[in-house]
């Protein structure tokens, strides 16, 4: 799947979960839903390094070394409230972009180092173009919807 999906595919996800929850205190809510939709391209850096695709930065290891790592980052940075949104959101985004990898055709090992097995549903190809133009779509009508019920637009429309 190509950036453009999984951060369609992030949002769509992160927005449904965010729904009942409105944006949270001080937009803590909101602010998770946007990190971990702009972190889900991460595990794709493998692409500009020399090592395997969807090997060591496609599983859930990598989701919690990411989580700690953003955690640390942001904790240390804005202090312990920043420390969970950061988690959350490296290892968020992580957990989604494995999601959509998933479905496509080239097996890879999520569960690594807790379960060796390699999944590929083959549902679609990475590639195909109205896949990852549709999660697009989706993605951000979701995120509007969400944005729109939440910011009082909703209660003012009906
Ligand atoms: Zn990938």
């Amino acid at each position: 799947m190509h950036s453009k999906g999984h951060l369609g595919l992030a949002l769509l996800v992160c927005s449904l979960i965010a729904l009942p929850f409105g944006f949270g205190n001080d937009y803590y809510v909101l602010i998770i839903v946007l990190f971990t939709a702009g972190l889900s391209f991460i595990p794709d850096i493998d692409f500009n390094f020399e090592i395997k695709h969807r090997g060591f930065t496609h599983n859930i290891l990598f989701g919690i070394i990411c989580g700690a790592g953003f955690g640390a980052l942001f904790g240390y940075v804005s202090g312990w409230i920043w420390g969970i949104v950061g988690f959350f959101a490296g290892f968020g985004g992580v957990m989604l972009h494995l999601l959509g990898d998933v479905m496509t055709h080239m097996a890879f090992a999520p569960f690594y180092p807790f379960k060796k097995d390699k999944i590929a549903f083959r549902k679609f190809y990475s590639g195909n173009e109205k896949v990852n133009n549709g999660f697009f779509i989706l993605g951000v009508i979701i995120f509007f919807l969400y944005i729109f019920i939440h910011s009082g637009a909703f209660a003012n429309f009906i």
